[in-house]
């Protein structure tokens, strides 16, 4: 620095507002809590509301003056009827008889005084699919289909609506999909006595099978008369209650539909990132989406409730928590859709207009931002190259400013290029290494109930991360020319490169949820222009207002995108399995999440006097969160809304030897841990102790010897506990494999026919032996065609006839020796809905539960045969 600049700023005189903020070229020490405040309020106030609003609900009594519109409390009650009912299992009556009556009789109701065409069709059909490495079988599941369509109307182009009445055996099945259901029929309803005509018919799909999983909307989609005219979807579904639908996914391609969503919906929430996440498998669901696009090749809109997801799939879904201001938020939006949708050009001939992604978001809720994938590059890399550019200019100003030469200045950079970029890996590690801790000392889960332990646990230990690193280098060179003021001005500069440079490689990699990090370099550097226009950069402190200022937009809008996020993740937690440390995710998330939201707000701490005393009493708040998360207030679950959740089939196995005798023969309750704190209830439950690992089964027996049905288990089965009890209870169904025939079809070949009868769930395992190969059988083709590793994993569930299933099965043996056996069957078999075959015994252990535990019961059975 010239001495000429050096005496200009002591002589300047501070006023009397920068008195009071700003002491020599820092600011005081004291305005630290209140910046923490600032932001902290800004989240609370407006970011997190925004996420929560919904609108106010219409009644019955508003029907007068609001004609043609949604009314929340009519979905409400179709809910309530339909969750009285009880659960919704696929074969139970309640879902095959009780459900189907009642919407049936709803839906004749509607067509009664409706101008408009109305057909019902109840769908009863039998099918298959593989998924993964299992064959989902089903055999006369439901649907109802109702198609409302302009009098005389003889389009051929229909637009779908999808949500499945159908439940797990769990819970009511409220939130999951019950309100869906009951939003489409108030829907329904509403454009049936509408004088508004609808140019082409819409058809309402009222899934019977979704829990399945997936069966009725593939019976729909590869069987129904009106499948081949759906040429757009609108799936509804959820993984909470309440709250607001997101739109997660669209197209594939067709941005049509979401231009069309954009001008319909009366209350935006949409997501790119929920898309990119949904696609690449980092959400533990499947959605009825993905059957209708790979079987059926129909584009569409996926959406869902994902607020208050602790209580998904449990007995706590029910319709008494669901708010009515969600069913108005999704019916307004559905019932305008509906009409946008079906009355637009582009369904008519949408091949036309399927091209190309697209990045959508909505802002706070107040409206949609919509481009497609290629004007987003084109942004990416404008907004990129221009944040560069100004850096370089500002960085060249400095210069200017401070009489020192550009390349002395320009090494600067360099050296605070890297010190930031240590900084930030400074920031992620701490966090991994406080989660992998937490974990070590058997406290994962701690912000399962009180998440706000995640901002005092993870996102502080970041900050301190990204703030020491800096802290140090200006400490160990204060002595630069450069005002400190100028410095970190530079570190800003320098995190804008890195966040420009960073958004130009994700755009190349095309992700494009990379836009918030171009958003991020756009605000900061509209802040900066500020500045250099008004010369506020030459000053100390004051730079920082402008600066401030442009970084609130972005900061409400990311704090209220990372809520919706958080919010959503926080309770899958409860049912990622054993094998996933949360808190490593949750901090993982938090590094992402901090490096966004506060990226270009934590740099200006270096600005507060005491500056590395302030940056240490973050450490001092991880470490206050870090003894709340050993009390009470850490402890993960509530009964009633944060329950941990357990599956427990009290089961009978039966293994047979190739004479057919028993060769093993136990019962037991085999307990499936659906999180990572399992030991906490080991130690409260009565027989827990003598709990054994199933893993050394998985060796011995087939499927290690377990009936499981759903292939989500299969991935942790290993993990699974065993502990011995007295027999179950099982229906008189049980499952049985009949042989009616054997026949030698050539010197190496052999033909089993086969039936196969039992309850509404069964799990049916083939395992050749001694040399012998699957040739061909009755059952999907796939596995044999793509050489899937043995057993193979037949999946059959019946809805409204329980016939037993005829099947045959080929096997070749190349050394033609009949005399050793050739195939091992193992056979599950589950009672999904049947409450009266609970025994005492089994009651009695459930109960031993603590009472935050939410266990799923069902009897099962299992059994091996030998042919
Ligand atoms: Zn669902």
């Amino acid at each position: 620095m010239s001495s000429e600049t050096e005496e200009k700023r002591s002589k300047a005189q501070p006023n009397g507002c920068e008195r009071a903020f700003v002491r020599g070229n820092k600011i005081k020490w004291f305005w630290a809590p209140a910046f923490f405040g600032f932001w902290l309020l800004l989240y609370v106030t407006i970011s997190i509301p925004a996420c929560h609003r919904l609108p106010r609900p219409l009644t019955i009594q508003d029907e007068a003056t609001h004609p043609d519109q949604f009314i929340a409390e009519r979905a409400e009650k179709n809910l309530r009827e339909l969750v009285s009912l009880g659960p919704r299992v696929v074969g139970s009556r309640q879902n095959e008889m009780a459900a189907l009556k009642m919407l049936s009789q709803k839906m004749q109701k509607i067509r009664s005084g409706t101008a408009n065409d109305i057909e019902v069709d109840v769908q009863v059909a039998s099918g298959s699919y593989v998924h993964w490495s299992m064959v989902n079988m089903y055999q006369s599941i439901q649907n109802i289909v109702v198609k409302i369509s302009p009098k005389n109307s003889n389009s051929t182009t229909y637009l779908l609506v999808n949500s499945h009445y159908d439940s797990v055996p769990a819970g009511p099945g409220a939130g999951d999909d019950g309100s869906m259901v009951a939003t489409m029929m108030e829907v329904l309803r509403v454009l049936a006595k509408s004088d508004k005509p609808l140019k082409n018919p819409v058809v309402f799909l009222f899934n019977g099978a979704e829990e399945n999983p997936l069966q009725a909307s593939h019976a729909f989609i590869t069987q129904h008369k009106w499948a081949k005219y759906c040429k757009a979807l609108i799936n509804l579904d959820s993984c909470g209650n309440g709250g607001r639908e997101i739109l997660f996914q669209s197209g594939p391609n067709h941005p049509w539909l979401m231009k069309n969503y954009r001008r319909a919906i009366k209350h935006p929430y949409a997501s790119t990132m929920g898309e990119e996440l949904f696609q690449h498998n980092f959400i533990p669901s499947d959605t009825d989406f993905r059957i209708f696009r790979d079987h059926g090749s129909v584009p569409g809109l996926d959406m869902a409730y994902t607020y208050n997801g602790f209580v998904y799939h449990t007995r706590h879904d029910t319709a008494e928590i669901f708010p009515r201001g969600s069913f108005q938020h999704t019916g307004d939006n559905l019932l305008a859709l509906v009409r946008q949708i079906a009355n637009s050009p582009e369904i008519e001939n949408s091949a036309k207009y399927a091209k190309g992604h697209t990045i959508y978001f909505d802002v706070m809720g107040w409206f949609l931002v919509f481009y497609t994938e290629t004007e987003g590059v084109i942004l990416n890399v404008i907004v990129s190259l221009v944040s560069i550019g100004i850096c370089g200019y500002a960085i060249k100003l400095i210069s200017v400013n401070s009489g020192i030469k550009l390349e002395k200045i320009l090494r600067k950079v360099g050296h605070t290029l890297l010190v930031q970029i240590l900084s930030v890996v400074v920031g992620a590690v701490l966090p991994v290494l406080l989660g992998l801790f937490m974990d070590a000392v058997h406290l994962p889960l701690s912000w399962f109930s009180n998440s706000w332990l995640i901002l005092g646990l993870y996102f502080t230990t970041f900050f301190f991360g990204l703030a020491i690193v800096p802290a140090l280098y200006f400490h160990w060179t204060k002595h630069d020319k450069l005002p400190i003021g100028q410095r970190i001005q530079l570190l800003l500069h320098c995190h804008c490169v890195l966040l420009s440079v960073l958004t130009l490689i994700f755009t190349i990699c095309g992700i494009r949820s990379v836009f918030v990090l171009m958003l991020s370099c756009l605000f900061y550097t509209v802040g900066l222009i500020i500045n250099i226009a008004t010369k506020l950069h030459t000053k100390d402190v004051a730079w920082v207002i402008p600066h401030i200022v442009c970084t609130v937009p972005p900061f409400v809008f990311f704090a209220y995108f990372s809520h919706g996020f958080f919010t959503t993740f926080i309770p899958m937690f409860g049912r990622f399995g054993e094998n996933l440390n949360p808190d490593l995710a949750v901090a993982v998330f938090s590094v992402a999440v901090g490096f966004l939201c506060c990226g270009f707000i934590i740099p200006v701490l270096q600005l507060f006097n005491k500056s590395k005393t302030i940056i240490c009493g973050l450490m001092g708040i991880t470490l206050l969160c870090f003894i709340i998360a050993m009390t009470p207030i850490g402890f993960p679950y509530r009964p009633q809304t944060n329950v941990q959740r357990f599956a427990v089939l009290h089961t009978k196995r039966t293994f047979h030897d190739a004479e057919n005798n028993v060769r093993r023969q136990e019962s037991g309750y085999f307990i499936m841990p659906q999180d990572r704190r399992t030991y906490t209830v080991k130690n409260a439950v009565i027989n827990m102790t003598q709990a054994q690992r199933i893993g050394s089964d998985c060796d011995k027996e087939i499927n290690c010897g377990l009936p499981l049905y759903n292939q989500r288990w299969h991935k942790t089965r290993k993990n699974s506990l065993w502990i011995p009890a007295s027999p179950p209870v099982l229906g008189e169904n049980v499952p049985t494999v009949l042989l009616l025939s054997k026949n030698t079809v050539s010197a190496t070949r052999i033909r089993y026919e086969m039936q196969l009868s039992g309850p509404n769930h069964m799990a049916l395992f083939i395992q050749p032996l001694n040399g012998a190969k699957m040739m061909d059988w009755s059952f999907h083709q796939a596995p044999l065609r793509l050489s899937f590793e043995p057993p193979y994993f037949i999946y059959f569930s019946w809805g409204v006839n329980g016939d037993p299933l005829k099947f045959w099965l080929e096997l070749e043996k190349p050394n033609g020796n009949w005399n050793s056996t050739t195939v091992e069957l193992g056979l599950g078999g589950h009672w999904t809905h049947h409450k009266e075959l609970i025994t005492p015994d089994f009651r009695k252990f459930l109960d031993s539960f603590p009472h935050y535990v939410d266990a799923t019961p069902w009897p099962a059975s299992f059994e091996s045969r030998i042919f």
